[in-house]
């Protein structure tokens, strides 16, 4: 008998799926989508089962409305992977499954390419082209181009306008027909797969690599730890070659952003196969074509942000995550996941390799590589002729600074610059000042929502909140004393700027920060006109320390570290020796040697000097020695519990009874530990106190017991409706 109940997960806030009675005329399917009546709602769910009995009785059950789709949107691994991603990370099914679709099929349009206009040529338009046309140019070359074959309005718009089309379909030479996409895997056609011509004579160690990599198809985890510059990238390419040449599919994860066209540009140059780009920047049809152009295998290669990781394939034969370490991988919000864990999980599903790769690689994976877990594969060298950098600690203690400037800096700005060559200046901290005081009686204007100074932003006369952006006009006297001596304190990229243009009237400078790059398509323009050589001085946040090639820069100065030094959150450390590798690497590329200069107030502190002097792979070892010693990750599995409430009292509460389930239960044995609550790092955000408990095991297997048992009775909790409140699996930044 054909089952009658079908098990779908719902995007509702509740962690169980629903039952419904399938219909004579309704044939869903397994991973598919369908719409059901809940409550006086209907949703859109997906379909993970069928049954022949429910725990509800019968007539209680509804019918499903409608079957959306007759064909799964995963194949069964996917299921899998987002079963055990929302699991894992502790998030509702069937908002999971909502959170790794695109936009449009959230929303029950129909998984089907949208179809498009394309032009194509009549027999009067053959003839017409044959007796020839000199007086009308423009219309003879629109005939001459749809003669090889139908085209999209969308390329064909690009070179004709829209009068010209019209005027020569009037003349019934060209029509216009409305056309379903036709979807077939890629192939080659007369071409050769790879394109030779930029393809560099492979040095031992990427050749090492990529014989390691290529050895087998099956699901093996490798680490390839390389400088910057040291040709990762063509080792990623070698890795796809062999995998497109038997008609299978990559997926290359990228930084949020490391999505530059230089970047996919090398890809799309190496090989004859359509390249596919995913990130949040694609509006909703643009997202949804590329999702299906990897499903049905029409395209090659798919190159992506974060959530491409959950893009379904037809042959996906590799996944490849460059600056494997890079946060932007975790999500921070709804699926806490983390798409670099995914790939080495949906990996093994597949059974296919995967690649990650960084210069600074996670203290996770090196110590997975260590284990023996992943391959750990090197390359030491800078590929081609680029030379290795110098470093220098600068000591700022009691020097004078001009807008965070040491004199010692200055002066070798000024040699570099007047060398001809570019200077890269790094300053965490966008605006013109982190805060405005007043000089009588040192009251500073504070966010009245959060916990946190107003930033004071010069250019537009503001005072922003970074934490709630939040804004106001910038005040010209002091609330507490009434004096109009109020003073910027501190020193951001804006203020930099300003001062640099002083300095060095004679060379332009320019800033990539947040706020100079709002604009759609402006960070791009920024970057162009920096590689076209019209600045000689760059200022940015660690936005510009990623994947840019500058081959003209050969200084690079961090201004200030020193607040990572004495970080609350264990990763601080980690994550600075990370920036200093990467922003290291954005110097002397090219012939012309790098030189890094770090300014601070603590030139002996450990870390520093390992870095400078040593490393990142003495940094890493000592580390793990250090994350040991504490029974820090990875020698422990974390999960914090964030609640805010604008009533203080309640979010501390709910924490206090959460922890009271979690000693309380009998899994909760010696090697389990749960500190807090404590108030957060950042105590007070949008108007809302904000608090927190941090679980922490010994063994991955006992935290995620502990979460999925203790669960519903935190559920039950009377305040767990009253705060807001998420548990954040693995979490990778701690305020
Ligand atoms: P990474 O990805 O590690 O930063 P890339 O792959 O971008 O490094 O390589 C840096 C530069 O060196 C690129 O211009 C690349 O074309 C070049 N390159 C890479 N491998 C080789 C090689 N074996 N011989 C010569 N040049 C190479
Ligand atoms: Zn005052
Ligand atoms: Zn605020």
């Amino acid at each position: 008998m054909r089952p009658h109940i079908v098990q779908v997960a719902l995007p509702v806030p509740l962690d169980r799926q629903f039952d419904y009675l399938i219909e004579a005329h309704h044939f869903p399917v397994v991973g598919g989508r369908v719409r059901v009546p809940f409550g006086p709602k209907s949703h859109i769910g997906i379909v993970t089962g069928f049954k022949h009995q429910s725990d509800v009785p019968t007539n209680k059950l509804k019918p499903i409305t409608q079957v959306i789709d007759h064909e799964p949107l995963w194949p069964q691994e996917m299921m899998e992977l987002i079963h055990w991603c929302a699991q894992y990370y502790q998030y509702p099914l069937g908002d999971s499954y909502s959170i790794a679709l695109p936009s449009a099929l959230r929303k029950g349009k129909a998984a089907t390419h949208e179809p498009v206009q394309v032009w194509s040529i009549t027999d009067a338009g053959r003839d017409q082209l044959a007796a020839g046309n000199k007086r009308a140019p423009k219309q003879h070359s629109l005939l001459e181009h749809l003669s090889h074959g139908e085209l999209n309005h969308a390329q064909l718009s690009e070179e004709f306008s829209s009068a010209i089309l019209k005027t020569v379909q009037d003349k019934g030479w060209i029509q216009q027909d409305l056309m379903a996409q036709v979807m077939k895997p890629w192939s080659v056609n007369g071409t050769s797969l790879v394109n030779d011509d930029d393809k560099p004579q492979l040095n031992e160690e990427q050749a090492i690599a990529i014989g390691s990599i290529n050895a087998k198809r099956e699901f093996g985890c490798y680490l390839l730890q390389g400088v910057t510059g040291s040709g990762k990238t063509e080792v990623y390419l070698n890795a796809i070659e062999p995998v497109l040449e038997r008609g299978g599919q990559a997926l290359v994860l990228v930084p949020e952003i490391g999505l530059t066209p230089q970047t996919i540009s090398r890809f799309k140059n190496r090989f004859n196969v359509p390249v596919t780009v995913v990130h949040s920047a694609l509006n909703e049809s643009e997202k949804l074509n590329a999702w299906l152009d990897a499903k049905n295998g029409t395209t090659g290669i798919v190159i992506g942000t974060r959530s491409a990781l959950f893009t379904p394939f037809k042959q996906l034969g590799i996944i490849i995550v460059d600056e494997e370490h890079d946060s932007s991988y975790k999500q921070q919000d709804t699926l806490r996941y983390h798409a670099r864990d995914l790939a080495v999980m949906r990996a093994n599903k597949h059974n296919i390799p995967v690649l990650l790769g960084s210069a600074t690689p996670s203290i996770e994976s090196l110590y997975n590589a260590e284990r023996g877990k992943y391959h750990h594969l090197a390359l030491t060298a800078r590929a081609g002729n680029a030379l290795p950098t110098t470093n220098q600690i600068l000591d700022i203690k009691g020097q004078y600074l001009e807008a965070g400037l040491s004199g010692s800096l200055i002066a070798e700005m000024r040699r570099h610059l007047d060398a001809g060559n570019q200077v890269m200046l790094f300053l965490n901290r966008r605006g013109f000042s982190p805060a405005m005081m007043c000089h009588e009686c040192g009251w500073t204007a504070e966010c009245q929502r959060c916990d946190a100074f107003y930033t004071y932003h010069a250019s537009s006369q503001e005072m922003r909140c970074h934490h709630c952006g939040s804004s106001r006009r910038a005040i010209a006297q002091c609330r507490e004393c009434g004096s109009h001596q109020m003073v910027a304190v501190g020193v951001g990229t804006e203020q930099l700027e300003a001062k640099l243009n002083q300095l060095f009237p004679d060379h332009s400078s320019i800033r990539i920060d947040r706020d100079s790059t709002r604009r759609k398509g402006s960070l791009q323009q920024a970057l162009d006109s920096i590689t076209q050589g019209k600045h000689d001085i760059l200022i940015g946040t660690q936005m510009l320390a990623k994947g840019h090639h500058f081959p003209d820069v050969t200084l690079v100065a961090l201004l200030d570290v020193d607040a990572s030094l004495y970080s609350s959150d264990f990763r601080a450390a980690e994550k600075l020796a990370q920036l200093y590798i990467q922003v290291a690497g954005r110097a002397g590329r090219a012939s012309k040697p790098g030189h890094v200069l770090l300014q601070t107030h603590h030139p002996e502190h450990p870390l520093l000097n390992s870095l400078t002097t040593q490393g990142y792979e003495t940094f890493a070892q000592s580390t793990l020695v250090e994350r040991q010693q504490a029974m820090l990750p990875p020698y422990s599995f974390l999960a914090l519990f964030r609640a805010e409430a604008h009533d203080a009292d309640r979010a501390e509460q709910f924490l206090r009874q959460v922890r009271h389930i979690f000693e309380a239960h009998p899994i909760f044995a010696r090697q389990s530990l749960v500190l807090g609550p404590t108030p957060a790092p950042m105590a007070k955000r949008a108007g809302k106190s904000r608090w927190q408990l941090m679980l922490q095991t010994e063994h991955r297997t006992s935290l995620l017991k502990l979460l999925a048992s203790a669960k519903p009775a935190i559920n039950m909790l009377d305040l767990a409706s009253k705060v807001r409140w998420s548990i954040d699996v693995e979490p990778q930044d701690l305020v």
